[in-house]
């Protein structure tokens, strides 16, 4: 699939989640052009993570639609199957597979997924290891691997499926401080090559650099939506407020 930019690489209609008889997102509605970079903030709870887990059908939406680079994700196989392969993610906890070395890691889903021979994928895979600066450790294991590394790792390991669109959710928040930059830099640099990316994060200059909107969450929905220097310098509602407050 290609999306050209200006078209609509995710479509969000009056979203609802349970869990069991626990609603957690209530009416959301989220329009992403193919090339924007959203940022979610929002406090704890407010169903960030719920939101993009939709997204690839981590998580089952009860109501509403969501449409990702033009395909309804609903209970088709078929159709679920083509958006993950679209749409690459990275979590907090980077969720490496720990027994499979660097290069292991990110030749996997293209041989196995995109059909790639072995040859071509450890060839791709090393040009995102170098994208993300670590084809040093192309053989070793995460687990030999600094926090900030194996996020480096898990982007390229993304990256190498091709995906349209990109999650990330608090990719750097389990991160030692001094190693937030050496992600954020991947991020901003993947974000100038005109990626589609939803980020959960609470990085302001992350935010004010690369983001197009921010969409601030509480309580499972969507309160205000708005241009990073809007947002921060000039939040329209209470809980925006509160919550800039309390994190800045
Ligand atoms: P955030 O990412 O903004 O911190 P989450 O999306 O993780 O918020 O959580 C939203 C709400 O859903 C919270 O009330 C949380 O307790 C609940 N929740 C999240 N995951 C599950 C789950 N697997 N089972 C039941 N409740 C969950
Ligand atoms: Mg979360």
């Amino acid at each position: 699939m290609n999306t050209q930019s200006g078209e609509i690489a995710v479509d969000v209609k009056s979203l609802a989640k349970f869990y069991g008889a626990h609603q957690v997102l209530f009416d959301v509605s989220l329009s992403v052009a193919a090339g924007e970079k959203i940022v979610i903030c929002g406090p704890s709870g407010s169903g960030k993570s719920t939101l993009i887990r939709c997204l690839n059908k981590l998580e089952d939406h009860q109501a509403g639609t969501i449409r990702m680079l033009g395909t309804e994700l609903n209970e088709d196989l078929a159709n679920i199957n083509e958006i993950r392969r679209d749409v690459g993610m990275v979590f907090q906890h980077f969720n490496l597979f720990p027994h499979l070395t660097v290069l292991e890691n990110c030749v996997l889903a293209p041989m196995l997924v995109r059909r790639q021979d072995r040859r071509t994928a450890e060839e791709q895979a090393m040009l995102y290891l170098e994208r993300v600066r670590i084809p040093q450790k192309a053989g070793s294991y995460p687990g030999e691997l600094s926090g900030g590394q194996q996020q480096r790792v898990a982007i390229a390991r993304a990256l190498c499926m091709r995906p349209e669109i990109m999650l990330f959710d608090e990719p750097t928040s389990a991160l030692d401080p001094e190693m937030i930059s050496e992600v954020l830099d991947v991020m901003i640099e993947l974000a100038q090559d005109g990626m589609t990316m939803l980020c959960v994060t609470h990085e302001m200059g992350f935010a004010r650099k690369v983001a197009d909107r921010v969409v601030f969450m509480d309580k499972g929905r969507i309160v205000e939506e708005a241009a990073p220097s809007d947002f921060f310098d000039n939040p329209r509602h209470e809980r925006s407020k509160l919550f800039l407050s309390q994190i800045l």
